[in-house]
């Protein structure tokens, strides 16, 4: 926490064209005066985007080390501390899977419209990892998941029906930021990124319904754990799906369960069913393995870290 109010602290100045005194002051604008053309950022130096990118995909396979093989609740708790530090306060929620899929999209429709190496890596990075290892960068990597994860206070239990329907909203969501994406012209809109939620905090700006969007998520996020993610994300609805093809992810005991309930009550979303993490619904925090007496067992006797395998939805 202290580190992320650090980095907000130091966080990054936009550079510009120009520098920024050079705008007119009131006492300059009389007879004559000409509007300066608008001033657009200056792109961010091709080695330091590479260098986000290698992060990004260090910091997912980080991630995968600690919820599988280590079993760590405090490593991906650091892990997701120092990722919203970094990819949320510190870049200014850039660069960002979640809206890369507008991008992708367009991008696959239009010969026209190009995109970046970087942000093509962005987009699949965390789904091809999905493919093997489950929602790694839900649980480490992903600074709007950190964000909601921070606050969970309280999580009530959302029952079981409910939750399913509301799960539905992310697929909505992600039809229609498809299709908004792929208006032509000036008809094209963003959905994702213009509503998100979170982008305001990190950049410590932003339109005030933005500001109180965001804080009842947050709100929200007290008392049920991680609202957006699993019931807006469309991103979250594509690692899911890619979730179904990985042969490992998060299993809650090491063998064999107890029947006990414990792992359930203490997944704060709702991603246990009948004592099994559910792979597409599991956003890799590692609560449940604390929660787990048999788990527990085997820490204390020194075989802790398990190398788990096998299907656990
Ligand atoms: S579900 Fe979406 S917002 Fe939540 S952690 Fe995953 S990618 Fe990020
Ligand atoms: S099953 Fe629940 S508590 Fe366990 S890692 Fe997944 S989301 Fe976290």
């Amino acid at each position: 926490m202290t580190l992320a109010l650090v980095v907000v602290l130091l966080a990054q100045a936009i550079p510009y064209q120009r520098p920024v005194e050079t705008a007119p002051q009131e006492k300059t604008i009389g007879g004559g005066y000409k509007t300066p053309p608008v001033q657009k950022p200056l792109p961010r130096d091709y080695w330091l985007q590479m260098a986000d990118v290698a992060l990004l995909g260090a910091a997912t396979g980080l991630s995968v080390w600690l919820a599988i093989k280590r079993r760590s609740r405090k490593g991906l708790a650091w892990l997701s501390i120092g990722s919203l530090a970094y990819f949320g306060f510190y870049r200014e929620g850039c660069i960002c899977p979640i809206g890369s899929i507008q991008n992708v999209t367009v991008a696959l429709t239009n010969p026209a419209y190009s995109i970046p190496i970087v942000v093509t890596a962005v987009f699949f990075i965390p789904l091809v990892v999905a493919l093997f290892f489950g929602r790694a960068f839900c649980g480490g990597v992903c600074p709007i998941g950190a964000i909601q994860d921070l606050v969970v206070l309280k999580p009530i239990q959302t029952p079981r029906r409910l939750d399913r329907i509301l799960g539905l909203l992310k697929y909505v969501y992600l039809g229609l930021a498809i299709f908004f994406a792929l208006k032509p012209g000036m008809a094209r809109d963003f959905l994702i990124c213009r509503f998100d939620p979170f982008v305001g905090f990190f950049r410590r700006t932003g339109a005030p319904h933005m500001f109180m969007l965001g804080g009842a998520f947050l709100i929200t996020g007290m008392f049920v754990g991680r609202p957006y993610c699993r019931y807006l994300c469309p991103y979250g609805a594509l690692l899911g799906w890619c979730t179904r093809l990985a042969r490992r992810g998060v299993t809650v005991t090491p063998d064999k369960e107890l029947d006990c309930g414990l792992c359930a009550r203490a997944c704060p979303y709702g991603a246990i069913e009948k004592m099994r993490a559910v792979r597409k619904d599991c956003l890799y925090c590692a609560r449940c393995y604390g929660s787990c007496p048999v788990y527990r067992r085997r820490s204390v006797s020194g075989a802790g870290s398990l190398d788990v395998q096998g299907s656990d939805s």
